[in-house]
């Protein structure tokens, strides 16, 4: 049997572990039809804490760093709330976002024909929506110095944070996001505030530029953060791609995923700098943490996990008809009229993920 690639699978706590194990069901189903991976597990979050005393060891992020394509589970629970800030489970996750640099955030806001009525808005305007937003991720006013809180003479306080981008920052994030809609429906809203802000000048420059040179064929607006907010809830099918920084990306993708109903349908990538083979590191994982209210139930909603696999298997093995496939059968599924608690409805069976 061919073995398509690597995985390390790191499920970390709670519920994150707990979802993590459906996965592994998916590639059983995988191998039988041909398709193997190659799994290696290891420990994150809580759990590397309490065999190792840190939340990922070296020997942890090397591997990841080796293997390239990490299937991540979720971190985090109230045993581990009065740790130090270093050794908190959730500073696992950002070591390996920020050392495999994985500047590209992807995070689909997708709505199942099943599900529409759960959504925050009217069924007919989310029905059939699947928006992809991209966010920056390793930039902007969370990295950006200077940066801090000083005492002044009169006793007061002041606190700084910077917004930086360089045109090459700009440049790698929207070229994913051209990319990406090259295999959507061939449009990119690039958002910013370039009405206020120097780096939404630069950002608006460099991502037309990009576009004139390199994706001529792809359809670019340029639209303002607080315009694309208020668009999000009152036309979202209008958008196929939107590209965005860090901050605006963090605030507009929460709004996009309230469109789709519950935390735990929200899959996500993080993918980094494509290699001389076109390769790229890549890291999957559901928005939603640990769940500290519900793990260990087996209660807990597996969807964003499975579909973050799927983005996994279309992005990092260009295994688009697979990843179809898997969508297709969890959109089957909701057909008919099973549900997690999170989404169920008055009158909807509902079942347990281990069941
Ligand atoms: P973090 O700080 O790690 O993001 P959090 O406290 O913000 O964690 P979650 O752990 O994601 O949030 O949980 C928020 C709420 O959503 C909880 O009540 C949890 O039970 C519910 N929830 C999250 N994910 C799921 C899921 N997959 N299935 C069912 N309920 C979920
Ligand atoms: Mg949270």
């Amino acid at each position: 049997m061919a073995q398509v690639g690597r995985i390390l699978f790191l499920p970390g706590d709670g519920i994150g572990a707990e979802v993590m194990t459906e996965v592994r069901r998916v590639i059983g189903w995988l191998a039988r039809r041909g398709i193997e991976f190659a799994v290696e597990e290891d420990l994150v979050g809580g759990a590397a804490y309490d065999v190792h005393g840190v939340p990922l060891t070296d020997a942890t992020m090397a591997k990841a760093n080796e293997i390239g394509t990490v299937m991540f589970g979720a971190v985090g629970g109230p045993k581990y709330d009065d740790l130090p800030f270093a050794l908190k489970p959730e500073r696992g996750l950002l070591r390996l976002r920020k050392e495999m640099d994985l500047f590209a955030n992807l995070r689909p806001a997708i709505v199942f024909p099943a599900l529409a009525g759960a959504s925050s808005l009217k069924p007919e305007l989310v029905e059939g929506l699947d928006v992809m937003i991209l966010r920056e991720l390793t930039g902007g006013v969370y990295f950006g110095e200077p940066r801090g809180i000083t005492e002044l003479a009169d006793g007061q306080k002041r606190a700084v944070d910077t917004q930086v981008y360089t045109t090459s920052e700009i440049e790698r994030v929207a070229r994913v996001g051209f990319e990406l809609a090259r295999k959507r429906r061939n449009k990119v809203h690039s958002v910013e505030k370039a009405n206020v802000m120097h780096t939404g000048v630069l950002w608006r420059q460099t991502v037309q530029a990009l576009r004139d040179r390199d994706y001529p064929d792809v359809e670019l607006e340029h639209m303002y953060a607080d315009n694309c907010a208020m668009q999000l809830v009152r036309r979202p099918k209008q958008f196929d791609v939107i590209v965005t920084d860090n901050l605006f990306g963090d605030l507009l993708s929460d709004c996009a995923a309230m469109l789709t109903g519950s935390l735990g349908m929200l899959p996500s990538a993080s993918l980094g700098a494509a290699d001389a083979n076109g390769r790229r590191k890549a890291m999957y994982e559901p928005v939603h943490g640990s769940a500290p209210d519900i793990a260990g139930q087996g209660i807990a909603n597996p969807i964003a996990c499975l579909m973050s696999f799927a983005m996994l298997l279309r992005y990092s093995f260009d295994l688009g008809a697979e990843a179809d496939r898997l969508e297709k059968a969890i959109s089957n599924v909701l057909d008919q009229g099973y549900r997690t608690a999170d989404i169920a409805q008055d009158g909807c069976t509902r079942v347990s993920t281990s069941g």
